[in-house]
């Protein structure tokens, strides 16, 4: 696979993982920063949780689609440390990495429908991400 393809899996599995689990996201791009979120204040136990699903899925979508972990996503981790950090009695995070990577798995068609988008088109709002997972 070409870095592209690995960057548009990668951002895929962001979206697809924020789309399924309801937290919406404006658009998301193959360039820096990748995924644009508007603003929105997440508040509560199980939306921390979908969040730390969320950062892990680009990593674990990399991990389905390669085999290997990619090494654009050591802020993803970061990340979902920290919103586990900030939860009281969080799951490992090798559990909501593995969350992420079931969750995808079960969604896989929605998955690479929208990394061939982002790939094809450089970047896909919202609506767009939706009108893939909707025809999949
Ligand atoms: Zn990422």
């Amino acid at each position: 696979m070409t870095e592209a393809e690995i960057t548009a899996v990668h951002e895929a599995g962001h979206v697809t993982a924020n789309l399924l689990l309801g937290l919406r996201f404006d658009k998301v791009t193959l360039t820096p920063p990748q995924v644009w979120f508007g603003r929105h204040v997440h508040k509560g136990r199980h939306l921390a949780l979908r969040r730390a699903v969320c950062h892990l899925a680009g990593p674990a979508a990399v991990m389905m689609v390669t085999g290997n972990g990619d090494g654009v996503a050591t802020s993803d981790w970061q990340h979902a440390r920290e919103v586990l950090a900030d939860m009281a009695n969080a799951p490992p995070i090798a559990s909501v990495h593995a969350a992420a990577m079931r969750l995808l798995a079960q969604h896989r068609c929605v998955l690479t429908g929208v990394a061939a988008q982002l790939l094809a088109r450089g970047d896909l709002s919202y609506v767009a991400v939706l009108g893939i997972a909707r025809k999949t």
